[in-house]
């Protein structure tokens, strides 16, 4: 890209979709470790959510107490010594908010629209100035609809119920690998026949199945995505 004289070049945002167990976070967090770039994780910023929603007691069915409770509501994503530390309301949930059950909670809490706004409006001001790697299921369909690059990682609903089965033993869960298949597809189920922002894939996105991959085939891929479509934008690695 030609850049005129006193005009920095703004980053790229690169909206990483996907169904859960697709590996986003990881190639997420290695493909903006690569670019230099910021990695919002907005999965985690709902799980946030629904802890936060939990821990209050509201219930998810009471549209005005989420209303009012979802003004309350302040999520950060705090990197420390490289690792990224998920505050709500000024608590450190980062550990709390990844077992299965609060897995599936936040895909419930995550389909009420007052939880949609505030989340889309918090991850339109984190991404605003671009140099952003956003991982989620709506952020090329809704929250950055003109992301310059967009991708949709995907592998079958076996090969992410293995990996997420081993990820949750290796944190000392209790679950078997059928239950966290099944939770999994059901998850998938929840989260794409929602009313508000399913997630589908964008029309505009390139479609990376990971399965039978490891993680440096599918960065190798990603890379080779973002360069082919931030062309007109000037991508740098
Ligand atoms: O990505 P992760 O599995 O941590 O996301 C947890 C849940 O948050 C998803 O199952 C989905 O219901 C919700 N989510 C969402 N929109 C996003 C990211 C996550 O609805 N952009």
């Amino acid at each position: 890209m030609v850049e005129a004289p006193g005009e920095q070049v703004r980053g790229l945002v690169i909206a990483i979709d996907g169904p859960s167990g697709a590996g986003k976070s990881t190639v997420s967090r290695q493909l903006a470790e690569r670019l230099g770039y910021l990695q919002i994780d907005t999965g985690a910023m709902y799980r946030a959510v629904a802890y936060l929603m939990n821990q209050a007691g509201i219930d998810p069915a009471d549209h005005d107490a989420v209303r009012r409770f979802c003004t309350t509501v302040d999520v950060r994503l705090d990197s420390v010594a490289g690792v990224q530390r998920v505050i709500a309301n000024g608590q450190d949930v980062t550990r709390q908010i990844r077992t299965p059950e609060m897995s599936l909670m936040t895909s419930r809490v995550s389909a009420l629209a007052p939880v949609r706004d505030a989340m889309m409006l918090a991850q339109r001001r984190m991404g605003a100035a671009g140099g952003v790697v956003l991982e989620g299921r709506d952020i090329g369909t809704v929250v950055f609809p003109d992301a310059d690059v967009k991708l949709y990682l995907s592998a079958s609903t076996e090969e992410r119920g293995r990996r997420r089965h081993a990820e949750l033993v290796a944190r000392g869960e209790q679950v078997t690998l059928e239950e966290t298949i099944n939770a999994v597809a059901e998850r998938d189920a929840q989260d794409s026949q929602r009313d508000l922002a399913p997630l589908r894939m964008a029309s505009d996105a390139i479609a990376i199945d990971s399965s039978g991959k490891d993680v440096a085939e599918v960065l190798d891929m990603m890379e080779a995505a973002c360069k082919i479509r931030s062309g007109m934008v000037g991508f740098s690695s």
